[in-house]
């Protein structure tokens, strides 16, 4: 029976309910998934040589018949060898596997099978005495060279029966070497999981290879001409049957330009989508913008004014703004954000910034409040737990009340967190929205807040807000080409002068002790300082359950709080934030951490993105090597705010070389930007963004390192969607294209 591509796995009854379960496990659903679960590696076992002219080292492939096949129990080690004799016209081999006594059945003696694997020379240890009459047995055999073995060679049998050595039987046997499996070839090797191994994979994609028939090649020709791209059947067969070293480097550089040239595809046309609308035009009025940069207690830095200036430029097109301000920890995108939201509201419009925790949407309120203190607009705080009209008027007013002000359009700019994209939430002329840490969201919610909550009408015309997204991760240059490809990137690239650098170091187990002591010399000093807590591994049980996750993080950090509270640091004041807290109780923990009724607070990751307290002076991070690059990177920014020398020290619980290059990158990283194409080459795309958050499609194929490629790939996408936008005269690539918008959600 010949399956279709689109076979579920699950219908196919050859395949042992125990195996589809495995499968799935590793994403392979249908047959079309088995042909694209692609291996990470090759065996070259291509050498096929005959026995007698076999040197040491070598890797190779024999054929011949199994002279002698057995199993013997060692009494040493309790396991079982088996131990057969190959022959073939030029000469006889030993062979010995460990531990699969089965074999002895499935290559019986007298079969013919092939044999891969690396000519070892034999030890001493090998010499049983019981073997020596067996040996001399059969080695009247020519060149049997006793000093030679093939060591848990892979193996698979050509044919049932051989029963003369014959130069016919051989070479008959030898038309089924195109059959091969499992040797003899450049044998794939796959991604495994417990109780699937590689070679069953190669077993399946063989015995359902003639569904590669109903391939259907959906890149555009123009586009495989240009860049000299074979067809996808052919690419595909080639991954996995491969013909030679040439011929796999030429299916991946096809299968890598697919992969990447789906996502561009697909960036290309939210942005094609995205430049469609509408939204109002504001007017850029020098002056205002001169007077408030001037009454500022800072100089701006020329990189916050160039991202500033490329803001108010594009909030006075009508098309709408979607913009990425990317600038490292403490680099000053707060002001350049109310420099664009100054602007709106003094032509009468609406703002709204979004934060992902309370405690950030808190800090930005009071932020923009203060640098906005001269202006007479009104800027409220909507969380989950609080609605708040105003600094002055601190008091919470009822949240129903302060959404009617929000819809009458009284108040001018809301600052808050998801509580901002519910339902009840409507804006009277909202023009810009703010999204910080905006890798943190996921397309719905921005959609929700451009769309179904915000949209306003401008005469005839609907309009859609400008969005402005600040994100304190670096994106390395590549994923800003990929999976940002529709923002345009306003960087800021320099610090505010004077800003120290942080003295970071990791600390070992026996020095734990002594940095202990450090933070007490400098809370003495009257200096404040962080823990931060490991971060917990959700395991398997806990993993689709919030719930106990955040119960062992609560565990983990009251574990620390005891620890410190009672037993290191019992002089000071100690305190706690966490997850579970309720926002009061966060907001109450951070308030007393900034107003220094509290020494030392250990915290969860929530601190992450949160807290301002120049007065902090030491970051310690336990379990560090848990954290990606990128999030320690935010940690340390949490210090160094102020004007004293500041630390992070970074405590190790694991001597992995790969936990440690990590955390050297760290300690040794000039920027963030460096760090982060050090994380995404260290940990691939997944990790750096946190796997929850990432939303990223699987590159098996593709570098998300080669930038060459990625700009060819644009270089085509953009051709193809010059020419036909909404892909009419690709219909097969845009059906797959919607395929693939399925198994995304990009943000
Ligand atoms: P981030 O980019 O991490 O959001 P913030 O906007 O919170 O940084 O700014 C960090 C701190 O730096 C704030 O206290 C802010 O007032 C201050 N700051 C911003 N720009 C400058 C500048 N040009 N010179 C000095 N201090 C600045
Ligand atoms: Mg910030």
């Amino acid at each position: 029976m010949i399956y279709s591509l689109n076979s579920p796995i699950q219908d196919i009854k050859r395949i042992q309910p125990a195996y589809q379960k495995r499968l799935l496990k590793l994403g392979i659903k249908t047959v079309e998934n088995l042909y694209y679960h692609f291996p990470h590696r090759y065996d070259d076992f291509s050498k096929i040589i005959p026995i007698g002219e076999l040197k040491l080292n070598e890797v190779a492939t024999i054929q011949g018949r199994v002279a002698e096949i057995k199993n013997i129990r060692t009494w040493r080690k309790k396991m079982f060898l088996t131990e057969a004799f190959i022959e073939d016209l030029s000469g006889t081999i030993k062979v010995v596997w460990f531990n699969q006594p089965f074999l002895a059945e499935t290559l019986k003696k007298g079969s013919f099978v092939s044999l891969s694997g690396k000519v070892h020379p034999v030890r001493d240890f090998m010499k049983f005495p019981q073997r020596k009459k067996e040996e001399s047995k059969i080695s009247n055999g020519v060149n049997f060279d006793k000093t030679l073995y093939l060591s848990n060679p892979a193996y698979e049998r050509i044919s049932q029966m051989a029963n003369s050595k014959s130069e016919t039987a051989i070479s008959e046997k030898r038309l089924a070497i195109s059959q091969l499996r499992h040797t003899g070839r450049l044998v794939p090797v796959y991604p495994e999981t417990a109780g699937l191994s590689s070679r069953y994979l190669r077993y399946l994609i063989q015995i359902f290879s003639p569904a590669l028939a109903q391939i259907k090649d959906w890149l555009p020709e123009e586009t495989k001409k240009a860049q000299g791209l074979s067809e996808l059947g052919t690419a595909i067969r080639q991954i996995h049957f491969p013909s030679s070293d040439k011929a796999i480097a030429q299916a991946k550089k096809r299968l890598a330009f697919d992969e990447l040239f789906l996502i561009q595809l697909f960036v290309l046309q939210q942005k094609i989508k995205w430049q469609k609308e509408n939204s109002l035009k504001i007017k850029f009025n020098e002056s205002l913008i001169k007077e408030f940069v001037s009454q500022l207690p800072f100089k701006l830095t020329d990189a916050q004014r160039r991202a500033a200036w490329e803001i108010l430029q594009d909030l006075q097109k009508t098309k709408p703004m979607n913009r990425l301000l990317e600038g490292d920890v403490g680099s000053g995108k707060t002001v350049v954000a109310a420099v664009a939201a100054l602007q709106a509201m003094t032509e009468g419009w609406q703002v709204a910034l979004m934060a992902p925790t309370e405690i950030l949407a808190q800090q930005h309120w009071q932020n923009i409040t203060a640098l906005l203190k001269n202006y007479k607009f009104s800027i409220g705080l909507l969380t989950s737990s609080a609605s708040k009209e105003s600094l002055t008027k601190a008091a919470t007013i009822k949240k129903k009340e302060f959404v009617e002000k929000i819809d009458r359009g009284e108040i001018d700019f809301v600052v808050g967190t998801h509580a901002l994209i519910q339902e009840s939430v409507k804006f009277k002329n909202l023009a810009l929205v703010i999204f910080d840490e905006q890798h943190r969201f996921g397309v719905e919610q921005r959609a929700a807040l451009q769309k179904n909550i915000l949209e306003i009408e401008d005469g005839q015309k609907s309009t859609i807000p400008h969005l402005l997204s600040m994100t304190a991760t670096p994106i390395p240059r590549t994923l800003a080409l990929t999976i940002y490809g529709d923002l345009d990137i306003s960087l800021i690239d320099e610090l505010p002068s004077g800003r120290q650098k942080i003295i970071t170091q990791i600390v070992s187990p026996a020095r734990r002790q002594k940095t202990y002591e450090f933070i007490k010399s400098e809370i003495k000093k009257g200096r404040q300082a962080f823990v931060i807590c490991p971060r917990i591994e959700p395991d398997e049980t806990l993993k689709n359950n919030d719930t106990s996750f955040a119960a062992a993080e609560l565990k983990a950090v009251k574990e620390e709080y005891e620890k410190l509270s009672k037993k290191i640091f019992p002089d000071f004041k100690i305190g706690m934030l966490h997850g579970r807290l309720k926002s009061k109780e966060k907001e109450q923990a951070m308030l007393d951490f900034k107003n220094s009724k509290i020494d030392i607070l250990v915290s969860t990751s929530v601190v992450e993105v949160g807290i301002d307290v120049p007065n902090a002076t030491v970051m310690m991070i336990e379990g560090a090597e848990r954290f990606g690059l990128a999030q320690l990177h935010q940690f340390r920014g949490r210090v160094g705010r102020g004007q004293y020398q500041s630390y992070c020290f970074l405590l190790s619980e694991s001597s992995a070389a790969k936990a440690h290059t990590r955390l050297k990158a760290l300690v040794g990283a000039k920027s963030g930007f460096e760090l982060a194409e050090k994380d995404l080459a260290i940990r691939g795309p997944g990790e750096f963004f946190g796997t929850r958050q990432s939303g990223l499609p699987d590159l098996s194929m593709a570098s998300l390192a080669d930038v060459e490629l990625i700009k060819q790939v644009r270089l085509e996408a953009v051709k193809i969607l010059q020419k036909d936008p909404a892909l009419e005269k690709y219909p097969l690539l845009k059906e797959k294209l919607k395929k693939f918008q399925k198994t995304i959600h990009l943000e």
